[in-house]
């Protein structure tokens, strides 16, 4: 990759997007106080503007797991680097997500939540890359499909370069 970031999708097209989810959650969550977690880092600038956008009660919090590092290939290999301090037993959960890709680590911490006796489960993802899935996903809110190049900015980094861009865009 050559580090030269293009634009893949606008800020506009983003926040039209963002507005889509969040009224969607926001019909299926109301008075359910949801608990809403954000996988770091790199959902971080989609969360603050999600729940900005559903405008309804609900709580925030954020995990850390163990990701790529700095290459650009799923290990598969997951792990929690930090612990929840909420109590997700009984609470209806949406989990927030920058990618899903290989769907390894979704579908780890999904496993890894339910194991804590949620009343529910959802996923909410800003991107997706189906031709990338090594195994099922559902994705119950999701911004958009992408091509299998490697997206960056708008929170998403490359070994931390590049969250700061407003746009979502591809490195080649
Ligand atoms: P998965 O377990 O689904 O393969 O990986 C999901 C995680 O891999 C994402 O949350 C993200 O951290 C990282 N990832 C996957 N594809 C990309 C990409 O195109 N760009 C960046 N920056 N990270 C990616």
């Amino acid at each position: 990759m050559s580090g030269t970031p293009h634009i893949l999708i606008t800020r506009q097209d983003i926040q039209a997007a963002i507005d889509r989810m969040a009224g969607e959650i926001r019909r299926d969550y109301t008075d359910k106080n949801p608990l809403l977690i954000g996988i770091l880092k790199g959902s971080f600038i989609f969360m603050a503007d999600l729940v900005r956008r559903i405008a309804m009660p609900l709580e925030v919090t954020f995990i850390r797991l163990s990701s790529y590092g700095s290459g650009t290939e799923s290990s598969g290999k997951i792990k929690v680097l930090t612990r929840l301090s909420e109590e997700v037993k009984g609470r209806h959960i949406i989990v927030v997500e920058d990618i899903i890709d290989t769907g390894l680590t979704t579908a780890y911490f999904v496993d890894y939540l339910n194991k804590k006796k949620p009343a529910s489960v959802r996923l909410c993802s800003l991107t997706d890359k189906p031709s990338r899935h090594k195994i099922p996903v559902k994705i119950d809110y999701l911004g958009f499909t992408v091509p299998d190049k490697f997206i960056v900015g708008y929170g998403i980094d490359w070994d931390e370069k590049y969250r700061y861009l407003p746009d979502i865009c591809y490195i080649e």
